[in-house]
Parts: structure tokens; sequence; C-alpha cells
């Protein structure tokens, strides 16, 4: 069996001073699976977050959910529950876990050259405007809007990180589109 690593704490800058104070710091946990020999990792002994979501309860329970789903494919056999439900659900532990990683992003106020504040940014403005125009291809909402509402948190960081890669594409293609209209409209001017 693979050792559990726990990972926890958050960055010494994100709380504000209160939170610090009521031990808030360490709020952010992750582990490298979610099952040791006769036990399960649930709750926010396995993955906590920071209250910017608002996602540790709802997680917890999705995490319940998960379980029960387990437990029930399992057939009376409870040997096999720990690993399966490590392999349910780690996937989505971790990339709540990024998702809220990128949410710091919101307390570090570097604006537009924050790139996990542009990664979201991107994915909300981008996702808005495809579900607008296009809903049959897109969906109703982007992904992140809905966190809480059922979707896999690992979908929700999918679609964060393709919206974004999309949005970076887009904006560097205009920009070269750009340049060479530019390059072309100086190129003309200066033979006239
Ligand atoms: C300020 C703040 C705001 C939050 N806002 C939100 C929000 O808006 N939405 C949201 O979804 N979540 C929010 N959360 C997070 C949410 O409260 C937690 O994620 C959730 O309670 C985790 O549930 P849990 O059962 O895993 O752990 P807990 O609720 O911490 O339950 C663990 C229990 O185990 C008990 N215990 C500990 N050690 C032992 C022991 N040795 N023996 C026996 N019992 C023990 C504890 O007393 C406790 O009752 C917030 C949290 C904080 C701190």
């Amino acid at each position: 069996m693979e050792p559990l690593i726990v990972w926890s704490g958050i960055e010494a800058a994100w709380p504000p001073a209160f939170w610090r104070w009521a031990g808030l710091q360490r709020k952010r946990t992750k582990c490298s699976r979610l099952d040791a020999p006769s036990c399960l990792i649930i709750g926010d002994a396995a993955h906590s977050v920071t209250p910017v979501f608002g996602q540790g309860a709802n997680s917890a329970l999705e995490s319940c959910l998960v379980l029960d789903g387990v437990l029930a494919a399992a057939d009376g056999d409870p040997a096999a529950v720990p690993a399966a439900f490590t392999a349910a659900r780690l996937e989505d532990a971790h990339a709540l876990q990024e998702v809220d990683r990128l949410a710091y992003s919101f307390f570090r106020r570097r604006g537009i050259f924050d790139t996990d504040f542009l990664a979201l940014l991107a994915h909300v403005l981008l996702g808005t405007i495809l579900s607008k125009v296009v809903p049959f291809l897109y969906g109703a909402k982007p992904a992140l809007l809905q966190l809480g509402a059922g979707l896999p948190y690992s979908k929700i960081l999918k679609a964060v990180r393709r919206d974004a890669t999309a949005a970076a594409v887009g904006l560097a293609a205009v920009g070269v589109w750009l340049g060479t209209r530019i390059a072309a409209r100086l190129a003309t001017g200066g033979a006239a």
C-alpha cells in the first residue's frame, strides 16, 4: 500500500488577521490517499478548504454520498471498501484543493498579473458568453458557478483549465492577427 501523506496549511498571507487568530491558517488539508489500514478519511480530515467558496460541509456531504455508492457496490465485502473509496473520491478531493488554491488569488491582490485569477476570470467570462451564445454546446453556465450543485470538482477544474487555455489561445491569435495587420499597414505606408 502506498504511504498516506498529509499536506496541511495555506499560504501565510491568506487569512485576515482574525482568522489567523482563530487558527484557520491550517484550514487546507490534502491527502495522498483517503484510506489507511482499517480506516477511511472523510470530510475536513481528508479535504478541508478555506471558506472562500463555502465548500467544506458541502464536500464532506458529497464524500458521504460517494461512500454510500462504494458501500452499495462492495456488496457486503468490507475489505474492498477503503481502496474503492480512494479510487472513487481522490481525484475530486484533489480538484477541490486546486480550485481552492486558485481562489487564493482573490486575496493576493495582484490583479490581472495573477495567472490563477486570470484563469478563473477567463473561465467565468468566456463560459458566460458561450453559455448564452451556444448553450447546446457549452451548457447552461460556467462550471465554477455550479460549485455545490453536484458537478464533480474534477469536472469543474477541467472546465476552468480548458476555458483558460481557450481564452489564452484566442487572445494570442487576436494579438498575432493585429500585429500582422499593423505591420502590413506600416509596410504599405512606408512604400507610399
Ligand atoms: C469560519 C468557517 C466558515 C465556514 N463556512 C462554510 C460554508 O459556508 N459552507 C460550507 O459548506 N462549509 C463551511 N465551513 C466548513 C465546514 O464547517 C466544515 O467543512 C465541516 O464542518 C466539516 O465537517 P466534518 O464532519 O468533516 O468535521 P467537523 O464538523 O469538524 O466534525 C468533526 C467532529 O469530530 C469531533 N472530534 C474531533 N476529535 C475527536 C476525537 N478525538 N474523538 C471524538 N470526536 C472528535 C469534533 O468535536 C467534531 O464534532 C466553514 C468553516 C469555518 C471554520
